[in-house]
């Protein structure tokens, strides 16, 4: 038989699948309950806003259609908000598409990316994936006013000539930890002027307006510069997959060369602008998050469990102590949270905000499993 392992392209030999959280049908099936609660992938508790819904639901009539190629009406609405040229946004099946079309231009054979340890698993999956080396830049010490939070020293100390990319999420995802926008002005003035650095927002909105970045006027000033959002975090539409990059028109037209060409859909796009529009739903999951979070952390603390700082709306839970087994006996009460040992974090579980009811629910849960382990 022919070794088609050995086949595959050397990045893709090495590579380990993106683990998703675990969802609810595959729990019901295996354990026979019903009842559960997911607050394993980040999402939106009150999902989307119902005129997102509507537009979608509209859009069925056209489905023999294909989408609009160019996104045109999408990225006319992302350019009034962002005060930025149309020309300058690059629309994504989700952003993750986006991060996908950034290594594909940028990083090959013989290039190297550079992230932080406990950085989103998608950018050394999609770095790999084209043959780039992943240069890894140890993370803020534990004990430090960012615990596991990004070092922007240390990414810029892994930076040489042969640095395509570099990835940076702010906030992070699974830590939560945020950038002072100070420091983020800095480096990006000490970054490289050809080296492409990807901001990645995808936990924008969740952030205190006062922490926030000001990621549309930095665009301005780099070229280099590309910053992505989703729709599939505080706007609700994880099912639907659409994000999108801002960047400079040269890096746009790069990514454009490597976009499918009808890689966003009708849907997706449809429900994106209507989600836009509402800034009320926007507002109310925010406020639900900010809400839930205080809940979570007074309740967490009560247990007697540490979490990292988080600028998100999930909360990365330390439980001093290998959490695989926690996780499984948590699954058994109907509640899935996310492992993280793959991200090198064994003691953590990553639980995402829900509503009151969710949160007060993964409490008990936790609180009874705690409880029988001791
Ligand atoms: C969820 C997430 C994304 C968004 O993924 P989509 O493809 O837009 O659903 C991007 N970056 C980070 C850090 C995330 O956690």
């Amino acid at each position: 038989m022919a070794d088609l392992v050995s086949r595959a392209v050397p990045g893709v030999q090495g590579l380990t699948p993106y683990m998703p959280g675990k969802p609810v049908e595959e729990l019901e099936r295996e354990l026979g309950i019903d009842n559960i609660i997911k607050l394993a992938s980040n999402e939106n508790p009150l999902g989307p806003s119902p005129a997102a819904r509507d537009a979608a639901a509209a859009a069925l009539g056209d489905l023999g259609r294909y989408p609009d190629g160019n996104g045109y009406a999408l990225r006319e609405r992302l350019a009034t908000r962002h005060g930025i040229d149309p020309a300058r946004i690059v629309l994504g099946n989700g952003s993750n598409d986006v991060l996908e079309m950034v290594a594909r231009a940028f990083l090959c054979s013989g290039r190297n990316a550079v992230f932080s340890e406990y950085a989103f698993a998608v950018y050394p999956l999609a770095s790999q994936a084209v043959g780039a080396e992943l240069r890894v830049a140890p993370a803020q010490a534990l004990d430090s006013p960012m615990p596991l939070g990004h070092d922007l020293d240390a990414l810029l100390a892994q930076v040489d000539k042969h640095t395509g990319v570099l990835f940076i999420a702010n906030p992070n995802n699974p830590t939560g930890t945020w950038l002072k926008p100070a420091d983020m002005q800095r480096f990006l003035q000490d970054v490289p002027a050809d080296v492409i650095v990807v901001l990645d927002e995808a936990y924008y909105e969740y952030m205190a307006p006062e922490k926030r970045g000001d990621s549309r006027g930095m665009l301005d000033q780099y070229e280099n510069l590309i910053v992505t959002r989703t729709f599939s975090k505080v706007h609700g539409l994880a099912a639907l997959r659409i994000g999108y990059g801002l960047t400079s028109p040269t890096v746009a037209d790069l990514l454009n060369r490597v976009r499918q060409p009808f890689n966003t859909n009708s849907l997706a796009m449809t429900a994106a602008i209507a989600a836009l529009d509402d800034e009320a739903h926007v507002a109310r999951a925010v406020a639900l998050n900010n809400e839930g979070m205080a809940f979570m952390q007074a309740g967490l603390d009560r247990l007697g469990l540490g979490v990292l700082p988080s600028e998100a709306n999930f909360l990365a839970i330390d439980f001093g102590r290998p959490a695989q087994p926690i996780f499984d006996a948590l699954l058994h009460k109907g509640v899935i949270l996310r492992p993280l040992a793959s991200y090198a974090m064994p003691n953590y579980l990553r639980a995402t905000i829900g509503t009151s009811v969710e949160n007060q629910r993964c409490l008990d849960a936790m609180a009874q499993v705690l409880d029988q382990a001791a």
